[in-house]
């Protein structure tokens, strides 16, 4: 196995991760392969090597790869901005939604789930850095959001996610990691079902594991450096 393959810096990773956990006292993340911009057979080898979490962010992409691969027993994430219009194709085909940032959204997902498939779990999506014009609810939105998303059946409320200005300073995400990790605990004591708290990308994983992050979302680190940038918009 070459040393520059996925398969290797999956275990790699893995293992580093693991061990910032357990140096902060806490149970390693879960780690979930961002395969937006990647092949379905790059998703395959992946899973060869003992990955089945894989995050997307846009709608149209990630149909063809569920599609492409639907012998494999594999856990899809929307982790990108979604759009209403969009939000039955998710609800149908997707195991979660990280992106979950207003009401209408939370209806519109709860209404198309299949009552024949197990509640869509839903992660809520904070802006924590209050960055404008970025997606995500404010911090003071989120327990509202909870409920809404608690009150149906179809759905199941996990927890919460967030994105943190891409600032170059690792003291200042660091603090955003410690809000949400704040938030986070805040809003466990009235929902104790949430579970999972998703922050952490390639470059501060192991910053947002150390401050209390249970599901790290990579791509770089796994499957080398993204070719080219899908616009936002196409989502
Ligand atoms: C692309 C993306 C990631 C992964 O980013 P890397 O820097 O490649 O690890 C994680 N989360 C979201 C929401 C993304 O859009």
């Amino acid at each position: 196995m070459a040393l520059e393959d996925p398969a290797h810096r999956l275990s790699e990773l893995r293992t580093r991760l693991a061990s910032r956990a357990e140096n902060a006292g806490l149970s390693p993340p879960v780690l979930l392969a961002v395969s937006k911009t990647r092949t379905a057979g790059e998703v395959r080898g992946l899973h060869a090597a003992g990955q089945t979490a894989f995050g997307e962010n846009y709608v149209q992409e990630a149909l063809e790869k569920i599609d492409a691969l639907a012998g494999l027993p594999l856990q899809w994430h929307l982790i990108g901005h979604l759009q209403s219009n969009k939000a039955k194709e998710a609800a149908e085909r997707f195991d979660w939604v990280q992106s979950v940032d207003r009401i209408k959204l939370v209806d519109a997902l709860a209404r198309h789930r299949p009552a024949n498939l197990p509640p869509l779990a839903v992660l809520v999506q904070v802006n924590i850095d209050g960055e404008a014009g970025k997606h995500g609810c404010t911090p003071a939105e989120a327990a509202m959001l909870c409920e809404a998303i608690a009150a149906r059946p179809t759905l199941a409320l996990r927890g919460l996610m967030a994105i943190p200005a891409p600032d170059g300073d690792m003291a200042v995400r660091g603090a955003a990691f410690r809000d949400m990790r704040r938030l986070f605990d805040a809003l466990r004591a009235r929902f104790p079902q949430m579970d999972t708290l998703s922050m952490g990308m390639s470059e501060d994983a192991e910053l947002a594991v150390a401050e209390g992050s249970t599901m790290v979302r990579i791509g770089t680190a796994l499957f080398g450096p993204r070719a080219a940038k899908t616009p936002d918009a196409l989502s």
